[in-house]
């Protein structure tokens, strides 16, 4: 160890203990790290790669106890409880930064930020009567999206508004919560930035990843097919959120792209389902350098290797020898139980060429059947 290496912390603390905790802890052991995770659930996946504290995220006395056998806190799940990250921030380093977290709980702060930064967002209206929903629909038209401000995610806590029917049935499902209603982006395409940013500023973007969702939820990523125009100006605006917040770590922004321009969808402070490809097909993993920059270690490169696209596994994961016996396909189970609908893994074609790549994935999104060919080429 080196002397600058000296004051490089060892132990990294997560709150949440799902796939994203994981993948964080299988790039971490390599460079030296261990983990500490702490889940409401004991049967949390990223258990088998670190020391698993069950216990709720509003559990003050188990927060305490965790910061004992941690050097620096950070998070899986953006849902943490602000006052158990002030807790943690209050004894440790805790990145990326509480006020990060708190602005991207609620749809409405966060929308409000991105106006205040001169970002653009879809024209949205707070809702929190019957009344306020009508005059907000009045005004945004129809079709139009109602969203709860808080703990929505991959499409839940959000119903499409079509015809002027849908908002009795709508307001009857979400009402009881503070809502925010949106108006419906028919956008060309989805597409996320993942950046990181580091304790002394530095900070680097990996190329835009095209996304293909399906009811809300990720099916399909793929860096590397946007201008350089457009990754320019979508870090743009992630150097004002960035600098914003003095952010430490990665932070991953949502897209709409819409004739040219970008408007944001949501922000995740945190690593995102959109950068798994990292793990195969760029220098430096969104998980690596998430770890570099909150250990205060030197980011590295986030030049794409090679050309990759994800495929995501949601419910039940497919045959993974027949899977695995296509070429260039690299697998990542998470350890999770099968149940509808949920993050099980996912796989990355990775090849030499373009070409190669989408021979690959078409051979792939083939053998799945299903709808999986739509899906890609939709892509
Ligand atoms: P969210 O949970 O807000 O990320 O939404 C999940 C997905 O729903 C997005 O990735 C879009 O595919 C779709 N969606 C959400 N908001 C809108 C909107 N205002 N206009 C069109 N599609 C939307």
């Amino acid at each position: 160890m080196n002397g600058s290496d000296k004051a490089v912390p060892q132990r990294i603390g997560v709150l949440g203990g799902g796939q994203l905790a994981r993948m964080m802890a299988l790039a971490g052991l390599p460079l030296g790290f261990s983990f500490d995770f702490l889940d409401p659930a004991g049967d949390a996946c990223a258990g088998v790669a670190g020391a698993l504290t069950q216990a709720d995220f509003d559990d003050l006395t188990a927060m305490q106890g965790f910061a004992r056998h941690i050097d620096v806190a950070t998070f899986d799940f953006e849902n943490v409880p602000a006052s158990s990250a002030l807790e943690l921030a209050g004894q440790l380093p805790f990145y990326p930064p509480v006020k990060a977290l708190e602005s991207c709980q609620d749809r409405l702060v966060e929308k409000q930020l991105m106006r205040q930064l001169d970002i653009a967002v879809p024209p949205f209206h707070a809702v929190n009567s019957r009344t306020d929903l009508l005059a907000a629909v009045e005004e945004l038209g129809l079709p139009c999206v109602l969203k709860t401000r808080r703990l929505g995610y991959d499409g839940k806590g959000q119903a499409i508004l079509r015809q002027p029917e849908d908002l009795e049935r709508a307001w009857q499902r979400l009402g009881d919560a503070a809502l925010i209603v949106e108006a419906f982006v028919p956008f060309e395409a989805e597409c996320s930035l993942l950046a990181v940013r580091g304790q002394d500023g530095e900070t680097r973007y990996w190329p835009l990843v095209r996304n293909l969702h399906h009811d809300g939820v990720l099916m399909l990523s793929r860096p590397g097919t946007f201008a350089p125009a457009l990754q320019a100006s979508a870090e743009q605006l992630a150097q004002r959120l960035l600098q914003h917040f003095d952010y430490v770590g990665v932070m991953t922004i949502e897209f709409f792209l819409r004739e040219g321009q970008l408007s944001v969808n949501e922000i995740a402070p945190r690593v995102h389902n959109s950068g798994h490809w990292t793990l195969d097909g760029a220098e430096t993993s969104q998980f690596e350098n998430h770890l570099r920059a909150i250990s205060g270690l030197p980011l590295g490169s986030t030049a794409m290797s090679r050309p990759s696209l994800m495929f995501n596994w949601l419910g039940e994961l497919p045959d993974r020898a027949r899977v695995l016996a296509l070429p260039g396909v690299r697998w990542h189970e998470y350890g999770k139980a099968p149940r509808p609908g949920r993050k099980l893994g996912h796989a990355t074609v990775v090849a030499a060429d373009t070409a190669e790549l989408e021979q690959r994935a078409g051979e792939l999104a083939r053998q799945l059947g299903g709808a999986w060919d739509g899906w890609l080429s939709r892509l």
